[in-house]
């Protein structure tokens, strides 16, 4: 296999190099810096908007490698390449090629619907393709997200009109900042918890401008809230009368508003749907696909059904509940 599962997460087997490994390594790519990727490694290769966030999120690194998308560099015998992932701002795919010229792609979180804050996604063209599985599974298939925008736009400002406090859920780093940029585009005011708003001064300082106020216990007219998810915010419980709503790809699920403890879901995520993963895996080009995360034999079997050679290889680690990372795994739902 030419990446394996190891306690620490996935390695390219016969190198020194993890793959988003989840505990501490001596040489491991990031692929983003939410928080279920990083981890305070040795030697850590990643874009230098990753490495930015997660030092904002971890404190200093002590040694790490920034690397730009598409500059091929030597790694010992690998020959090693970032691609944009098209899932937050700088996240990035890794591709490995091999002394015998076999070419690995590894994608972390990838997304492929335009995006206003992160890099579009390229096409991991390679021999073997580890691809990401989050939302494999047939029924997957998100509306285009300017409708999903349009969306949210009219039920905040119907909120507001009726001066009810419109407050969207969103994780702090990718969500919340691209539904920051779209309302603001439609001249919308937002005011965000000081989590979100402190990536969001990080995004600006990389490049992609943030207009958003930080949230310090009081709204002014006209603002909509954007929250991490679940409503642990104190702050929250003061603001009267108020109207939530999720933002989330799982909101194609009955159950998303409730377990999100929102009075209602939008269908938006910053991961690919079902029709694009298998879109992906096959114009890779890949004779091999493994699929790991989430609905990975779901998505395993389907791609083997169109003739793809295809498996899955699946997590059994602990990982943390999607609150400021984002949700990995069936098992792991929120409830
Ligand atoms: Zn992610």
């Amino acid at each position: 296999m030419p990446v394996e599962l190891r306690k620490g997460g996935l390695h390219v087997s016969g190198t020194p190099l993890w793959l988003d490994a989840r505990r501490k390594s001596e040489l491991s790519f990031v692929s983003h810096a939410h928080t279920d990727h990083i981890a305070r490694h040795e030697r850590v290769i990643a874009t230098a908007a990753t490495l930015r966030i997660m030092e904002h999120r971890l404190g200093e690194l002590p040694a790490k490698l920034p690397v730009p998308y598409h500059r091929p560099f030597k790694l010992g015998d690998l020959d090693v390449e970032l691609m944009p992932a098209g899932h937050v701002l700088g996240s990035a795919q890794i591709r490995v090629t091999r002394a015998d010229g076999h070419r690995i792609v590894y994608t972390g979180d990838i997304g492929f619907e335009p995006s206003a804050t992160a890099e579009p996604a390229s096409m991991p063209e390679c021999d073997t393709l580890v691809l990401e599985s989050t939302f494999g599974m047939p029924r997957f298939r998100f509306p285009p997200k300017e409708k999903v925008v349009d969306e949210v736009e009219q039920w905040a400002r119907r909120a507001l009109s009726r001066g009810v406090r419109p407050i969207l859920y969103a994780y702090s780093l990718g969500k919340g900042q691209e539904i920051i940029h779209q309302l603001h585009a439609r001249g919308l005011k937002i005011c965000a918890h000081p989590s979100i708003h402190d990536v969001s001064m990080l995004y600006s300082e990389l490049g992609v401008p943030m207009h958003v106020r930080r949230f310090e216990g009081e709204f002014d007219e006209g603002e909509i809230g954007v929250f991490p998810p679940f409503g642990r915010s104190p702050a929250l419980k003061n603001v009267h009368p108020k109207t939530t709503a999720v933002l989330t790809g799982w909101a194609l699920e009955p159950w998303a508003a409730r377990r999100y403890g929102a009075d209602i879901a939008f269908p938006m995520s910053d991961h690919a749907d079902f029709p694009a993963l298998m879109r992906c895996a096959k114009e890779s080009g890949a004779r091999e696909v493994i699929t790991v995360h989430g609905f990975a034999k779901e998505l395993a079997q389907a791609l083997q059904k169109e003739g793809v050679f295809a498996r899955a290889i699946t997590q059994t680690v602990q990982m943390e509940l999607p609150l400021s990372g984002d949700i990995r795994s069936q098992s792991e739902l929120p409830l």
